[in-house]
Order: structure tokens, then sequence, then C-alpha cells
């Protein structure tokens, strides 16, 4: 394997200039003789790979939106180094040979490390149990039914319960279906526009279900993409009380608000749906302070057939490994609202201790996950470079500063802009 040196690069956190080496996958102190590769990052930023905990790469049954291929290559392309891919597959991933497909093809054709979440219910059908010591041999490292909630609250305590003897997290989509029936934010917008809504206690209501269960068992409980103002406080107080929740939230939560869909442009269409002003600053709060843990893509490519069509028919969901870094530092750290390390720890060391994946760090010993990043770049983000299969995202054309130059995966070279 290639020994790697990469000279003048900016520290993330330190702001020192750093000389990073990286010998067979690994950072060392110094490697012997000179390196095979040197890598001249005057100008640029060393970061940490990042950690993606909440991805849809599609692959097996969905490669007409993207595969494990195209997925990683355009995760790398973000700086990302390490991802986890939700079950909703088809098949599904609720059993260890799908588990092992997926880790086998990502180690065949990956550019970067990929991590499964198994099926919390066989087929997320919410009824039974899927099969989870046999899927954590195979390799995953949580269970969810994301795409959907855990169905009832008897079903996650039974899911909370039967994962801790396996040391799985569990991650729960939070959506009161019975009444979040919709297109898009409900509110006067959604009804200007003539668009059925999604109220916020959709949200709020299964957010409350879930802190109370865990803490009636006094286990752990993640929250994947949260959105609203009120559904950051319960986590907030839950937090107060002691309660092991942690959480997550998206780029365009803290980004875009439910105006964007009086374009009717799909692309801003998504589940959680885009909220208020209030609730992208509440989002944005919840970052500073520490109640929302993690930044999360959820990528969720689709075919431009399931996208280009009425607002009420598109599918949910939009494509975001290529933006994520460059909307966080856009956004949160370039209007000077969060340091640079602290959005940074949400897409690396927060995750991977959640997932328990030892990875997020420029650690001697550590895997040589890295990114290089040009932090005084300014671009307009166009559809002809994306890498991903699927082109639905609502940043395009818009101007984001903070490019991702290189990354490293595990010592390998995934994503180079440098030459
Ligand atoms: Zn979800």
């Amino acid at each position: 394997m290639k020994t790697i040196e990469i000279r003048n690069a900016k520290h993330f956190a330190s702001d020192e200039t750093v000389t990073i080496y990286i010998e067979n996958g690994v950072f060392t102190d110094k490697i012997s003789g000179d390196a095979d590769e040197v890598i001249d990052a005057k100008g640029l930023t060393v970061f940490p790979g990042l950690v993606d905990m909440h991805c849809h790469l599609r692959e097996p049954g969905y490669e007409y939106r993207e595969d494990i291929k195209s997925g990683t290559k355009s995760a790398a392309k973000g700086g990302f180094t390490s991802v986890c891919c939700m079950p909703n597959t088809n098949p599904v991933c609720d059993n260890a040979a799908v588990v092992e497909g997926i880790l086998r093809k990502a180690e065949q054709v990956g550019s970067c490390n990929v991590f499964p979440i198994g099926a919390a219910s066989k087929g997320l059908a919410g009824k039974e149990i899927a099969e989870m010591g046999l899927m954590k041999e195979a390799g995953i490292v949580a269970v969810s039914d994301d795409g959907k909630p855990i169905a009832t609250a008897n079903l996650l305590k039974k899911v909370l319960e039967y994962s801790s003897d396996f040391d799985l997290p569990v991650l729960n989509h939070c959506e009161e279906m019975s009444i979040s029936e919709g297109a898009m934010n409900e509110g006067a917008i959604s009804t200007a526009l003539g668009l059925r809504g999604i109220p916020a206690i959709a949200e709020e209501i299964m957010i409350s279900r879930d802190i109370q269960t865990a803490e009636y068992l006094d286990m752990p409980i993640h929250i994947c993409h949260v959105s609203t103002k009120r559904g950051i406080e319960i986590i907030r107080q839950a937090k107060k009380r002691g309660v092991k929740v942690t959480c997550e939230t998206c780029p365009h939560y803290f980004s875009l608000t439910e105006e964007a869909c009086q374009t009717y442009d799909t692309n801003f269409k998504m589940n959680p749906p885009l909220r208020t002003e209030d609730d992208r600053l509440a989002v944005i709060e919840g970052l500073k302070d520490g109640t929302i843990d993690c930044i999360v893509t959820d990528h969720a490519p689709h075919h431009i057939d399931e996208k280009d069509i009425e607002f009420s028919l598109a599918n949910n969901g939009i494509i975001g490994f290529e933006t994520a870094f460059a909307v966080g530092y856009t956004y949160l750290v370039k209007t000077g609202l969060i340091s640079l390390a602290d959005m940074i720890k949400t897409m690396t060391v927060n995750p991977s201790s959640i997932l328990k994946l030892g990875r997020g760090t420029l650690e001697k010993g550590m895997p040589a996950d890295v990114m290089l990043a040009d932090l005084n770049e300014t671009f307009v983000y166009t559809k002809e470079e994306i890498l991903s299969k699927s082109a639905n995202s609502p940043y395009i054309g818009d101007e984001l500063t903070g490019r991702v130059k290189l990354t490293i995966a595990g010592g390998k070279i995934t994503y180079d802009e440098l030459r």
C-alpha cells in the first residue's frame, strides 16, 4: 500500500500547519524513507474523513436510482469516508445474506467504508422483530425501520430490549403516520398552494413516544432527522433529565424552509418536510447547544421520473453527499453561528461514537480517513458535476463556500480534484 505525506495543511481545529503521514492505511508519526505520494495542501484545511450515519445507497433493488459504486463515489466527492446505509432496499436488509451482499459489493467497488444498518422489523412491516443477532454477526452497526417509523410503542419496546442484547443502537424515523398524510409542512403556505400538509406534531408525537419508552426502559434511542422546534425542545429537556437520547438533523433543515415549496419544485420535497423559519432557527440553536448530536445527509436518490411529476405525487427525498459539507460551512460556519470544529464534530466523532465505528479522527494509529477542503473557494453547484446517478438536489444553481478537494479512505485516495 502506498505511503502518503500531506504537507502544509491547516488543521481544522487548531489552525496550525501540520504534516500528516499515512502508512499501511493508518496515520503514523513518520514514515520510513520518502513517501510514495506527497500532497502539497497549501491553502487547504485538513479534516478527518466525514462520517454519514444516515443515507440510502439503494442497492439491492433500486439500482436505477443509485448503487453502491455510484453512491460511494458521490460520498467520496463530498468528503465522506464512512457511510451507514438504511435497510429500505429490495429485498429489505433484514437478514445476514443481504448484509453480506452489501459489504461484499462495497469491498469490491466502493469508494468509502460502508456500514449497513439492519431492519428493526422483518420486511420493515412493523410486526415481527428481525434477526438482529445474525445481522450483527454479518456486520450491521444499528437497526432502524427508516423510511417508516417503528410502528407501535409495543414493537419499539421489544426492539429496544432485543437490540440491547446485541449492543445495537436503534435509530427511529419519527412520524406518527395516522396524522402525517401530506406533501409538505402544514401551514399557511400549504393551504395557499392547495397541498395537503404534514403537521409538525406528526414528528413531535413520535419523538415523545420514543423518549418516554427509552426513559421507561433506561435504554438509548437515536432520533433521525429532527426538523421541528418543539421536537428539539422535547429532546433538550429529555437530555437534561438524563435520558439516553441522541439525534440528528440534515443540512436542508438549517438552510431551507417551506417557502421553497412555492416553486412546486419537487427537489424541495422530502420527509420530514421543510419547515418554517422558526423551526430552521431552532435547528441551528439545537446544533449550537449540543441538543442535536449529528448532521447526516439522508442522501435519497430518486430517478427523474419519480421527481419530474406533480408535487403531491413525487417521491420524498433529495441527494446530499456532495453538498453537505459546503452547505454546513456556508450556513453555519461562514455566518459565524457555529465554529468549524463544532460543526465537524457533528459529522465525524459524534456519529462515530453513537454507532461505535472507531472513525472520525486524525489520531495516530487510526484508519487514515482524511479530507482536504478549500474554505476560501466559492462555487456554483451544477448538475453537470454530480457523481450520484440521480440529480434530485435543491442546491443546483446555488452559490456555496467550502469545496472538498481530496478524500482519502483507509489510506487510499478516493476523490481528487487537485490534479
Ligand atoms: Zn427517515
